[in-house]
């Protein structure tokens, strides 16, 4: 059969330029990651052909076999590496994994109790425009303002007051511990049960240095395309039966239909890598290059929120050099460092400006970069940042040019996917 080059040019076009900006620019998108080739080639095979509704063994079609392999094995993967006993890695999406959870336990009108968006939760954790936000009475909890430190207090206040069904703790832009053993004990204060949506930090917890939500979560969900450096997708672990068939059930038939059986088998190869100790080493990598970045953009005058961070990202507060995310995150896009405007807690800016950028580690890691790289990455961030300050979005070409020259001399020494 004819190449993607033949049949569709402007695909295969558009896959090359976005191949050439991942090699040549410096991605600090907290929630991105660098998979590797046998990812890529377990995601990008003919498992994606094969309808299989149901689970391994008890499928509503014939044929299944091999991809009851692909299937029980990142399950089996799975529970080794997160220490729990049922897993269901048919989740489209951590959307679709955090969905599922609600689908199976919770109705309609409910309660539920999640940290806020301006705070570091997640859309699905009950925000206003999401379903969780729409079809749940959502309450939220948030950061204080003193320190940006997620308020337990407030939550456990929360907690009493409106007694949830379920309380979800975890984030997308928080950058320390979060004490999952505090969450539970509001949760058996009111008897909830405490879903930890571990996203964020998954590739973390699997590497050892980030607490694991196990044994203190009901539930715990997560993506596995973030720091777990696994293809895009969702996951759902538990160790109680009853959840865990609930789950199932939500699942499938509850809203989704076939899974992606090239992605389960990608997630497969993904958790295989995560169980090798080269895979402990990057986690460690990781969480000691995020320190060194918040470090040096603190020396170049930034303010991050909360001070540092524990984990693989940092929320960068912008506003002593009087800028905001919009025009940070553009400028350092010229720059070739790519990330993404974020509300700092208590932003006076709107959404879609911001005060503050979120940046984070474990891609630029896992192509290579250690203490020494991730010091000159935030230099060159300060370095736009200060033009920017100095010169105004129009007239910072020059320096944003020759920030460039440099990314691309860091690039080329840690190239990726045969750079
Ligand atoms: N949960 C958390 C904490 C997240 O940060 C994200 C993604 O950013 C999600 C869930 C949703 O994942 P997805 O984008 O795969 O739907």
């Amino acid at each position: 059969t004819d190449s993607l080059a033949q049949t569709d040019p402007e695909i295969a076009q558009a896959i090359k330029q976005e191949l050439g900006r991942q090699q040549n620019e410096i991605e600090l998108i907290a929630s991105e990651n660098i998979v590797s080739k046998a990812v890529l080639e377990a995601q990008g095979s003919i498992m994606t052909n094969k309808y299989a509704e149901g689970y391994p063994g008890k499928r509503y079609y014939g044929g299944c076999e091999f991809v009851d392999i692909a299937e029980n094995l990142a399950i089996a993967r799975a529970k080794d590496l997160f220490g729990c006993e049922f897993v269901n890695v048919q989740p489209n999406s951590g959307s679709q994994a955090n969905q599922g959870v609600y689908q199976a336990l919770l109705q309609p009108g409910d309660t539920i109790l999640g940290m806020s968006l301006d705070g570091g939760g997640h859309l699905t954790h009950g925000a206003k425009p999401n379903q969780s936000g729409k079809w749940f009475n959502a309450i939220q909890y948030g950061v204080r303002k003193q320190d940006g430190r997620v308020d337990m207090d407030e939550m456990r206040a929360l907690a009493l007051q409106h007694r949830p069904k379920l309380i979800v703790a975890g984030f997308s832009a928080y950058s320390r511990v979060m004490d999952w053993a505090a969450f539970r004990a509001v949760a058996d204060e009111i008897g909830a049960l405490l879903m930890v949506d571990m996203a964020h930090v998954a590739g973390l917890v699997a590497g050892g240095v980030y607490p694991s939500p196990f044994p203190h979560a009901h539930i715990a969900t997560t993506t596995t395309h973030k720091t777990l450096r696994g293809p895009r997708g969702g996951m759902i672990m538990t160790n109680n039966e009853d959840i865990a068939k609930k789950i199932n059930s939500a699942i499938f038939p509850g809203i989704q239909g076939g899974p992606l059986m090239h992605v389960i088998a990608a997630k497969a190869v993904a958790f295989k890598e995560a169980q090798t100790g080269e895979f402990k080493l990057y986690a460690r990598q990781v969480v000691a290059n995020a320190k060194v970045l918040a470090e040096t953009l603190v020396r170049g005058g930034l303010d991050i929120v909360t001070g540092g961070t524990d984990n693989h990202l940092m929320l960068v507060d912008l506003r002593p050099k009087k800028l905001t995310g919009k025009a940070a995150e553009k400028a350092l896009e010229r720059a070739h460092i790519t990330c993404n405007k974020n509300a700092v807690p208590f932003d006076p800016e709107k959404p879609a400006i911001t005060s503050g950028i979120r940046v984070g580690t474990p891609a630029a890691t896992s192509r290579g970069f250690r203490e020494p790289e991730f010091q000159l990455v935030g230099e060159l961030m300060v370095e736009v940042l200060d033009g920017l300050a100095l010169n105004g979005e129009d007239n910072n070409g020059a320096v944003e040019a020759s920030v460039r020259d440099k990314v691309k001399k860091l690039t080329d020494a840690f190239p990726i996917y045969g750079q």
